[in-house]
């Protein structure tokens, strides 16, 4: 996430930044609530709720708009009636972000992941529930191959904002080709009828068209 969609996302927020701070400064031998537990005494919890006839779960992914109008794809862990006072609740939906190949760290190599890659992160932001705008299907790379399901997006590592690291890190992705890349969905790809290895169009000298009119086809390893 990079610091423009952090501070859009605390805008329509309930804001708890300041929570772990004044724990700090409290009475330790006192037990205080912190402004998160002081928030929740005073809602509700729910799993489910409906917006415009669709209805999202707890779990769900959700495509997110804040007001500044930037989009971002956040995994609902709770739904929240939030009481401001005998007539008014307030619906609120908590998310966990994903973020993008681009909000990763500059010392991560970016050349070997797709656009529709989404990387779990630890961050989490309470905001209003029509913030919503559409359900998402994030899977895993091989149902994402094998999907034409419409805002599909997939995943294979989660993303810790403040190691900078991926976990499981790049050299445990399952690689293919001679070259070695990890998959990359965005790519042109063509099976071996021999070894049933995928290989890169290019990294075996093909065109689309090539491909396409080829009822047979052996790797250059194959071929040997
Ligand atoms: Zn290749
Ligand atoms: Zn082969």
């Amino acid at each position: 996430m990079n610091q423009q969609q952090e501070i859009s996302a605390k805008e329509n927020s309930a804001d708890f930044s300041t929570t772990q701070q004044e724990c700090r400064n409290g009475n330790a031998a006192e037990h205080q609530l912190s402004k998160k537990e002081q928030f929740l005494l005073k809602c509700t919890k729910h799993q489910d709720i409906m917006i415009y006839k669709k209805r999202y779960q707890v779990g769900d992914s959700v495509l997110i708009k804040t007001t500044n109008q930037i989009e971002q794809i956040g995994l609902i862990l709770n739904f929240y009636g939030y009481h401001q006072d005998d007539k008014t609740i307030v619906p609120l939906v908590e998310v966990q972000w994903y973020c993008t190949y681009q909000d990763l760290a500059d010392s991560i190599d970016k050349d070997s992941f797709s656009e529709c890659e989404l990387f779990l992160t630890e961050q989490t932001t309470i905001i209003f529930i029509d913030c919503i705008q559409a359900k998402c299907f994030v899977m895993n790379i091989d149902e994402f191959e094998n999907t034409g399901t419409q805002n599909a997006y997939f995943t294979r590592s989660k993303y810790n904002t403040l190691t900078k690291q991926l976990e499981p890190p790049i050299s445990q992705w399952k690689k293919v080709c001679i070259c070695e890349q990890p998959q990359n969905p965005d790519l042109l790809y063509i099976q071996c009828d021999q070894c049933n290895k995928w290989f890169h169009l290019s990294c075996m000298g093909l065109t689309q068209e090539q491909a396409n009119q080829m009822e047979q086809y052996s790797c250059k390893i194959c071929k040997k």
